[in-house]
């Protein structure tokens, strides 16, 4: 097996592939960013966000830890490709690699480092002999051809291909990638997943959890099999992600069929998806390549605020552009998929949406479809104005019908009188509070004031208030590690308000330690609501949160550490999710108040109301890295302590700004002044009604 002469190393073509190659990372990203990347100044940037360089680190280490696993396996050979490898020493390490089960392809970047590492992953990719798994794979991006070579379009590295059986005479390979998050999201449905370890991939096992895949990561292993698939590669459209699913050091590949319909609610596999999102990404890639040429080209992408940008390189840029672009993404709730189908229809900025008509917007948000072309043939109809409504309407569509009379439309007239702009508005896209938003949002820009709202139709904004009251927060990383609380009650003889802050911590990542900690909240729930019981009487103890994070984590805890000391049955979370006690603040303040916020999340509505975090970069996020080193034992205990307590501050900050929201909220609803009571919505109707917008 072993060759004689040290081998012609291919360098691939000489000169760079006229359209740029669309990385493994672009069809999972924002498309402008692709963009802009080609063709934008780059002294327009922001500073990598601390975040993602964190990120990138946590990712790199997760990546090192299984390089080293391999390592320690004994079965690994190491191919070192670097600026000063002779070829005679590099053809020796291949043919030896060839001996072992793994081979770890190590490159210094050099340009020749990067020849190397190429030519070994392909030599072992063809004729692998014992090898079953190649780490740190560098797939060219371009293959030889006849007449001489010709680009592939794709960049990118896999962490590890896989052996797959031989077919059509040819070796096959699966690709996996490490990745510092879990492989499966445990948002969707409970199913079973095959899972095999690291060194040994064909030994597969079940595993039932709740998916689904990440579709990003499901994006990228996509990506490496059509990378594949160019040089007639491809394995079985199966591909993995070790994540931190079973904790970090398990090196545990979670497979999954990147064929199967999981994605688009079961309408588009893995592989179809990425196949959408590549074209584009190639189509941005070639307008690119001529506007650098020179060539007079408009940009096919825009910016839309969305998660992605707060932590994006271009983020004031684009935020520039979206403010003086007065652009709808920006607002509370409105997503880029509905901003999108506004801007069909023609509502391209908030000023525009401010301005449609709530009764005609009423009538969509029952999805009522082509409304425009109903208004449009009632307003031919002039001579039958007085008729009922359902003459006007084809078919007869009874349902159409029924919800136009529920609005008082009862009359070929009345259907006639809707706003035809605003009857070409999407349907059942909840555009009345997409327009109320705009209006709250437009109307605070004007004033240069902004100020809060009661919801259309909501008379009174009141939260149920406890003698006994608690504020919690959870906080997660892989593990639930802790329960926050900001404890606050009268003491009936003194009348004096008691405030303290109780957190249910770990820094320990074991299922024990979160088990304890879960079991020490419950107790604390227990004897605080046993406590108002017997001081107060019945109902007088209340639970706030901030959206169903808790709820989500209480009943996944009874289940998973169910029989644990002083772990709840899962009734028992149930019952107590189900009382009086437990309060959901999300609704009540985000579906009863329309804010002048660009979110709803807590920190934008605590800001708001003036709260002010301790820390400089208060974030879930930041959180997380901030837990990491919390826990790391490769950290001294005065380092780990640092961190300990940042991440207590920022939880005990948590809980007492939802304490300060639930405040502000109950300041206007107990003041009899009605002029100090928060304003309906509808009070913003006469300045946006048409032909009134003028004195807007
Ligand atoms: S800031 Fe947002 S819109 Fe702009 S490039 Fe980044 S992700 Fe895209």
């Amino acid at each position: 097996m072993t060759d004689k002469k040290p081998v012609k190393i291919e360098v691939g073509p000489r000169s760079k592939p006229v359209v740029p190659l669309v990385s493994s990372y672009r069809p999972k990203q924002c498309l402008e960013r692709f963009w802009l990347d080609l063709v934008e100044d780059k002294s327009l940037r922001n500073e990598e966000d601390p975040f993602m360089v964190e990120l990138a680190k946590l990712g790199n280490a997760h990546e090192a830890r299984g390089q080293e696993h391999l390592e320690q396996g004994g079965q690994a050979a190491r191919i070192e490709c670097f600026e000063k490898t002779t070829t005679a020493k590099f053809t020796k390490m291949v043919d030896e690699a060839r001996l072992s089960k793994h081979a770890i392809i190590v490159s210094d970047e050099s340009g020749r480092g990067e020849q190397l590492a190429q030519h070994a992953t392909h030599a072992l990719c063809e004729n692998p002999g014992e090898v079953s798994l190649i780490w740190n794979a560098h797939l060219r991006p371009w293959r030889k051809t006849a007449n001489g070579y010709e680009w592939g379009g794709r960049s990118g590295k896999p962490d590890a291909l896989v052996r797959d059986k031989i077919r059509g005479g040819a070796q096959r390979w699966n690709p996996v990638d490490y990745k510092a998050h879990r492989a499966l999201e445990k948002t969707g449905k409970v199913r079973t997943w095959k899972t095999s370890p690291l060194t040994d991939h064909r030994s597969t096992s079940d595993h039932t959890a709740a998916g689904p895949f990440k579709e990003s990561d499901a994006m990228q292993l996509a990506h490496y099999v059509e990378m594949l698939t160019f040089h007639g590669l491809e394995g079985n459209g199966t591909g993995g992600i070790v994540g931190v699913d079973f904790g970090q050091d398990a090196h545990t590949i979670v497979w999954v069929d990147l064929n199967e319909k999981l994605y688009d609610r079961g309408r588009k596999s893995a592989m179809e998806l990425y196949a959408e999102k590549y074209a584009e990404a190639r189509a941005v890639a070639e307008c690119g390549s001529k506007r650098r040429k020179g060539e007079e080209v408009s940009a096919i992408t825009r910016p839309e605020w969305k998660s992605e940008c707060k932590t994006c390189v271009w983020r004031e840029h684009c935020q520039e552009r979206l403010i003086e672009s007065d652009d709808t993404t920006l607002l509370a709730g409105v997503t880029v998929k509905v901003a999108r189908a506004l801007r069909e229809c023609g509502v391209d900025t908030v000023a525009k949406l401010a301005r449609l008509d709530i009764a005609t917007a009423q009538i969509l948000d029952h999805k009522v479809e082509e409304l425009d072309v109903l208004v449009a043939d009632a307003r031919s109809m002039r001579q039958y104005a007085n008729s009922p409504v359902g003459a006007a309407i084809s078919g007869p569509d009874a349902k159409v019908e029924d919800v136009l009379v529920k609005h008082n439309v009862t009359t070929v007239g009345a259907l006639a009188a809707l706003d035809l702009e605003t009857a070409k508005m999407p349907a059942g896209v909840n555009l009345v509070a997409h327009i109320d938003q705009a209006r709250v949002v437009d109307y605070a820009r004007r004033k240069k004031m902004a100020h809060i709202f009661r919801a259309r139709g909501v008379h009174a904004v009141s939260i149920p208030r406890g003698n006994v009251e608690i504020h919690t927060d959870m906080e997660e990383d892989g593990i639930i590690y802790c329960w926050g609380n900001y404890l606050s009650w009268r003491n009936p003889s003194t009348g004096k308000l008691r405030t303290s802050y109780h957190a249910f911590v770990t820094f320990e990542r074991t299922d024990a330690e979160e088990a304890r900690v879960f079991a020490e909240y419950w107790a604390f729930l227990q004897e605080w609501q046993n406590k108002a019981a017997e001081k107060f009487g019945v109902d007088t103890f209340k639970v706030f949160h901030y959206t169903q994070a808790e709820d989500r984590c209480m009943r996944h805890l009874a289940k998973k550490h169910a029989g644990a000391a002083g772990v709840p049955s899962i009734e028992e979370v149930d019952a107590f999710l189900a009382s009086e006690a437990w309060v959901d603040l999300y609704p009540i303040l985000t579906k009863s108040l329309v804010w002048p916020t660009d979110d709803h999340s807590l920190k934008s509505l605590a800001k708001y109301v003036r709260f002010m975090w301790r820390d400089t970069d208060p974030s879930g996020a930041n959180s997380t890295l901030w837990y990491q080193k919390a826990s790391d034992p490769n950290l001294s205990d005065d380092e780990r302590k640092i961190w300990q307590t940042r991440l207590l501050q920022y939880n005990e900050d948590d809980v007492q700004a939802t304490a300060a929201l639930v405040d502000f909220v109950d300041r206007f609803t107990k003041v009899y002044d009605m002029t100090k009571k928060l304003p309906p919505v509808e009070d913003l109707e006469p300045r946006y009604r048409r032909g009134a917008l003028t004195k807007v």
